[in-house]
C-alpha cells in the first residue's frame, strides 16, 4: 500500500535511470519512480511538487552545524562588506550580556585587512567580543577579549609587540573554549541550524564534532523524534580513546544519528597561511604549519585504522596531502572508506594517488571562490593557484569525490555552481557530475550509497524540490534556483510556501 505519491514534477533520480514525472512513498521508503498514472493507488494521498524538480536530498559530507546555528542566532557577518558593517551586525545582535559574538566575517570581501582590537572596543570596550573569519581558523577579539583570555603563546598576532586582537589556530581555539556553549545552548543552536539546512534541500550532513553538547543533542533529538536531518557524527581526534573505551564503531547507530569518523587536522588553511605546503607560500617565506605531523600522522592513523573506525583528515597543502596518502599507504585500508577533508593543493602525481588509493576526497566547491586571478588563493599561492580543487581531474582519474559545504556558506546550489564555472575552465564539472558529487559522493563517503542519494526503489524517501532545472538555467546561475520543498523520509520538512 502506498502512502504518498509525489506528483506535477521533473524526477532526476540521479542513478543513471531516466527522469520521470512522479515517485511513491511507503514507510519513508521509494517504492516506485515512474509516472502518475501508474503509480496513483486508491488511498495513496497526492503530493504537489508545484512544477518542481525532484532530487535526491542533498547530503553535505562536511558540516559544523554548531557555527551555522551561531551565525543563525548571534550576529551573521558572512557578506559584510568591512569593518564598520560587522560593527553593525555585533551591535544588532548584542543581548546585553556576556560576549558579544559574531561568525563568518571575510575581509576578502572588502580590502584584506583583518579586524582588529581597536576596531571591535567601538562594540564594547568593557564585554568581550569576538569576531570569527568564515574559515574559524582566525577570530578577531577586543581588548576585553584580550585581557580576560588565557591565551597561549602561539598564535597572538602582534606589532610592535602588542596583540592586535587577530588570533590564528591555538590562539583561536582558546576562544572557541571560552565561549563554549552549554546543551540548552546547543540545542537552540542545533535547532536554528536544522532549519537553515532543510531549506538549502539538505537531508543528511557529516558534521564534525569535537568537546561539545552536539553529540547528546543530536541523540535526544532524535529520541524525541524532532531530527529531521540525517546526521553522521565524525568525532575529534582527542575523543579516540573515549571512543574504543565506549565500544562506538563506525555506522553504528539509528537511522538518523551514526557514529561516522575519526577526524584530526593535519595542517592549517590557505586563508591564514598555515596549511602545508611543499614549497613556501608565494607571499611569506613561510610553507605553513604542520597541527599532525607525518610520525604522528603515522601512528594516528594506524590506531584508528586498528579500531575498525574511519579516519577524516583535514589536509590543505600538499604537503599535508602527501604525508597523509602516505601514511594511509603504510597501512592496508582498503575498507574502512578513510577520507581526506579539502586536499585543495594538488600538486604533481598527488591526483594520480588518491584516484588510485581508496581514500574519498571530500571537497567544497565553494572554495573556488578564492581561487579566481587576483584573489586570495592567487595571492598566497601564485601559479599554484591554478592547482587547487581540481576535481574534474579527480573524477576522471576515478578518484572517489564526495561534495561538502564547510558551511562556506551552507548551500548545496551554491557549491554546484562553483563546481560548474571553476575558475580554471578545465577542472570545471557538468552539472550531473557536480550534484552527484552532492548526493550520491557524499552518500558514498558515509557508507550510505544504498540507503540515499539517488531517487530509487528502495532508498529513503528524502529529497529536494527545486524551482527550476539545474540543466537548464539561463547562464548556468544554478544558485539563483530556489529550494521549494524538502522531504524526510517521505515527509514535508520544508516548504517556501512558492
Ligand atoms: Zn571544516
Amino acid at each position: 500500500m502506498v502512502d504518498r505519491v509525489f506528483t506535477n514534477c521533473e524526477v532526476r533520480p540521479l542513478s543513471g535511470d531516466d527522469p520521470a514525472s512522479a515517485v511513491a512513498v511507503t514507510d519513508g521508503t521509494v517504492t516506485a519512480v515512474g509516472d502518475p498514472d501508474e503509480l496513483l493507488t486508491a488511498g495513496a494521498e497526492t503530493v504537489d511538487c508545484r512544477g518542481g524538480v525532484l532530487l535526491p536530498g542533498f547530503v553535505d559530507a562536511h558540516t559544523h552545524l554548531d557555527i551555522v546555528g551561531r551565525r543563525a542566532v548571534e550576529a551573521d557577518l558572512a557578506g559584510a562588506d568591512g569593518p564598520d558593517n560587522c560593527i553593525d551586525r555585533l551591535l544588532a545582535a548584542d543581548d546585553g550580556e556576556g560576549w558579544v559574538l559574531g561568525f563568518g566575517y571575510d575581509e576578502s570581501d572588502w580590502d584584506g585587512e583583518l579586524l582588529q582590537a581597536a576596531t571591535l572596543d567601538r562594540v564594547s570596550t568593557d564585554r568581550p567580543v569576538a569576531a570569527a573569519r568564515e574559515d574559524i581558523h582566525t577570530v578577531s577579539v577586543n581588548h576585553a577579549a584580550l585581557d580576560t583570555l588565557d591565551l597561549p603563546d602561539d598564535g597572538v598576532r602582534t606589532e610592535d609587540g602588542a596583540p592586535t586582537g587577530v588570533l590564528v589556530e591555538e590562539a583561536a581555539e582558546a576562544v572557541f573554549d571560552a565561549i563554549a556553549p552549554d546543551y540548552t545552548q546547543t540545542q537552540e543552536y542545533l535547532l536554528a541550524a536544522q532549519e537553515v539546512a532543510l531549506s538549502k534541500g539538505i537531508t543528511a550532513v557529516h558534521d564534525m564534532v569535537r568537546q561539545s553538547h552536539a553529540p547528546r543533542v543530536y541523540r535526544d533529538l532524535d529520541n524525541e523524534d524532532t531530527l529531521s536531518l540525517r546526521v553522521r557524527l565524525n568525532y575529534w581526534a582527542d575523543h579516540l580513546d573515549a571512543i574504543r573505551e565506549l565500544g562506538l564503531v563506525t555506522n553504528h547507530g539509528s537511522d538518523r544519528v551514526q557514529t561516522g569518523a575519526i577526524k584530526a587536522y593535519i595542517d592549517g588553511s590557505l586563508g591564514a597561511g598555515t596549511a602545508r605546503l611543499r614549497t613556501p607560500y608565494a607571499d611569506s617565506d613561510s610553507a605553513g604549519e604542520w597541527r599532525t605531523d607525518p610520525d604522528a600522522l603515522r601512528e594516528l592513523v594506524s590506531a584508528v585504522d586498528d579500531a575498525g573506525l574511519q579516519f577524516a583528515a583535514h589536509a590543505i597543502g600538499d604537503a599535508a596531502i602527501d604525508a597523509l596518502l602516505s601514511a594511509i599507504e603504510s597501512v592496508n585500508a582498503a575498507d574502512e572508506r578513510h577520507r581526506v577533508e579539502h586536499a585543495e593543493v594538488l600538486t604533481g602525481d598527488l591526483v594520480e594517488r588518491l584516484a588510485a588509493s581508496p581514500l574519498v576526497v571530500s571537497a567544497q566547491p565553494n572554495f573556488h571562490r578564492w581561487a579566481a586571478p587576483g584573489d586570495l588563493y592567487d595571492e598566497r599561492l601564485g601559479e599554484r593557484r591554478g592547482l587547487t580543487n581540481r576535481f574534474r581531474d579527480l573524477v576522471d582519474a576515478g578518484a572517489q569525490l564526495a561534495f561538502g559545504s564547510d558551511c562556506m556558506p551552507l548551500s548545496p546550489l551554491y557549491g554546484a555552481q562553483q563546481a560548474v564555472t571553476a575558475p580554471e575552465p578545465s577542472q570545471r564539472l557538468t552539472v550531473g557530475k557536480a550534484l552527484r558529487a552532492y548526493t550520491s559522493g557524499a552518500a558514498y563517503a558515509g557508507f550510505d550509497e544504498d540507503r540515499m542519494g539517488t531517487v530509487t526503489p528502495g532508498s529513503v524517501a528524502d529529497f529536494a524540490v527545486l524551482s527550476a532545472s539545474p540543466w537548464e538555467v539561463p547562464n548556468g546561475k544554478i544558485s539563483d534556483i530556489d529550494v521549494t520543498m524538502t522531504v524526510s523520509a517521505g515527509d514535508i520538512v520544508f516548504d517556501s510556501g512558492d
